[in-house]
């Protein structure tokens, strides 16, 4: 039976509650409910919750979808210095509106009030309601009389419709800290552990980290723990990602957590593991809600132990992994958009025209894998394209292949071929069967089934020769009618030679 890795009581796992191995709160997927019992499962949850802060703004940007409660709103600034609080469906309004009441000279009171809210966001009704109710009171407090009193709050309505600025550009300035409770690789070593023993692996090798993480020995976990932003993590979407390794031939267990692709770390759960050789991972696309294979495999060496510890400079490296976290988020106008779908048309078109130079792809398949991989390329390197899901994606793919169909590449192939047999046939209807010659549909279905006899070496090709069969046989009719004088005067030359 499945035991609780931090008090050993056995586990029923119909009754036990899932945890969660990445938390729920960051829309983690992964859980389980053979590793923790209910009690430690909501008593290490505080460790979720430091995670779960120090990832806020992403979370509310990405707005992921989680197996319950709701993505946090995040508090941001306007350019100005006021402060907004921000939805995780994008919408946001000053997180206190500005409200000043004066008497004047002459005794008349002068309301003041102004806030910042997004199109269409309830905040409107809020302001609204609340600069009415002030209103209301004012003019209570000067005894003013019910009619009188409606009379001034039509004149509210009035005036706030007719306040109202837009700002067509608006810019949110955000604010991240990690480890801003003290705890975070604490709350990291906890969805470690959990991976681990979610992977049904033996206590015995993680006996002293449990016992240090147990203890919430800080400075032991600060030490065997540190910020890790090697090259290895995927990023083409935004990823959580988990690689758990057992390495014997250098001595080492560590888990790799990237969480949103941003914060990435390592957690040496042991530095004198002499275990067997094993390799657990699980890679999550938040973006596209599904699980994706990792497929890379880093390898950590013992003398690189110590440098990866003792590392303390990440600006640069966060900073460039929330730039291509950001880089989801700028989906640009739609003129934008317009323009870069043009542009990875034009590119998709001239990479076929490439392909078209080279050998012929006489497999239909190998020609579509091909059409996908080049689709891809384009797509990834695209500034808004990227930025859609794979699903919209696959989309674009399939319009793409409606267009340039396998067909659409064998075009410049099927041209040469015809060229080449069109001359023979000639030379065979001269040599052999000259009566064709007097009459035009007959010297072309001569050509045409000389075509279909003769087949060329590609299949693709001569089924093309029998399906494009009008076309074909334009294009012989063209070439007759151009070069009728030639033809008649080479049959003429033949004739008398012989
Ligand atoms: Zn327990």
């Amino acid at each position: 039976m499945a035991q609780c890795y931090i008090c050993g009581c056995e586990l029923d796992s119909r009754k036990t509650k899932p945890e969660h191995i990445i938390p729920n709160g960051i829309g983690g997927k992964l859980k389980s409910r053979e590793i923790l019992c209910d009690k430690h499962n909501n008593e290490l949850f505080e460790l979720d919750q430091v995670i779960c802060k120090d990832l806020e703004t992403h979370t509310n940007r990405l707005n992921p979808s989680r197996d319950n409660g709701k993505n946090p709103s995040t508090r941001c600034k306007l350019p100005t210095g006021e402060k907004v609080i921000l939805e995780p469906d994008g919408q946001y309004f000053a997180e206190k509106p500005n409200i000043n009441v004066n008497k004047l000279e002459d005794g008349k009171i002068n309301i003041q009030y102004s806030t910042y809210y997004s199109t269409n966001s309830k905040h409107k009704d809020f302001a609204l309601n609340q600069l009415k109710s002030i209103t209301k009171g004012v003019c209570q407090k000067q005894g003013f009389s019910d009619e009188n009193i409606e009379k001034e709050l039509k004149k509210v309505d009035e005036l706030f419709e007719k306040s109202i600025r837009t700002d067509f550009n608006p810019i949110l300035w955000f604010q991240f800290q990690f480890n801003s409770s003290g705890k975070l690789f604490l709350g990291l070593s906890k969805i470690a552990l959990d991976y681990y023993f979610y992977n049904k692996l033996s206590t015995e090798y993680v006996e002293e980290f449990l016992n240090k993480f147990k203890e919430q020995d800080i400075i032991f976990i600060n030490k065997n723990a540190n910020y890790y932003y090697d090259k290895v993590f995927l990023t083409d979407s935004i990823y959580h990602t988990l690689i758990l390794k057992g390495d014997k031939s250098n001595g080492l267990l560590y888990c790799i957590i990237s969480l949103y692709g941003v914060l990435n770390c390592i957690v040496f759960l042991n530095r004198n593991y002499s275990g067997d050789d094993f390799l657990c991972k699980y890679s999550y696309d938040l973006r596209n809600q599904k699980e994706v294979i990792f497929d890379k495999n880093p390898t950590i060496k013992r003398d690189m132990v110590e440098n990866i510890l003792k590392s303390r400079q990440f600006f640069d490296e966060i900073k460039n992994t929330q730039e291509v976290f950001m880089s989801f988020f700028k989906y640009g106008s739609d003129k934008e958009i317009k323009k870069d779908l043009e542009l990875f048309e034009k590119n998709v078109e001239e990479e076929i025209k490439l392909l078209q130079k080279k050998n012929i792809i006489s497999d239909k398949s190998v020609f579509y894998d091909k059409l996908a991989e080049i689709c891809n390329n384009h797509i990834q390197s695209n500034n808004t394209l990227k930025q859609l899901t794979k699903y919209e994606q696959e989309r674009i793919h399939q319009e793409i292949c409606k267009v340039i169909t396998y067909e659409y590449y064998l075009h410049p192939f099927l041209l040469q071929a015809i060229n080449k047999i069109l001359l023979l046939a000639i030379e065979e209807a001269i040599v052999n069967n000259p009566e064709v010659l007097n009459d035009d549909n007959k010297f072309v279905d001569f050509i045409y089934d000389f075509y279909t006899n003769s087949k060329t070496s590609i299949k693709a090709i001569n089924e093309l020769l029998i399906t494009k069969k009008d076309n074909i046989k334009k294009i012989i009719s063209n070439f007759i009618k151009k070069f009728r004088a030639e033809i008649r005067f080479i049959s003429q030359y033949s004739k008398n030679y012989k």
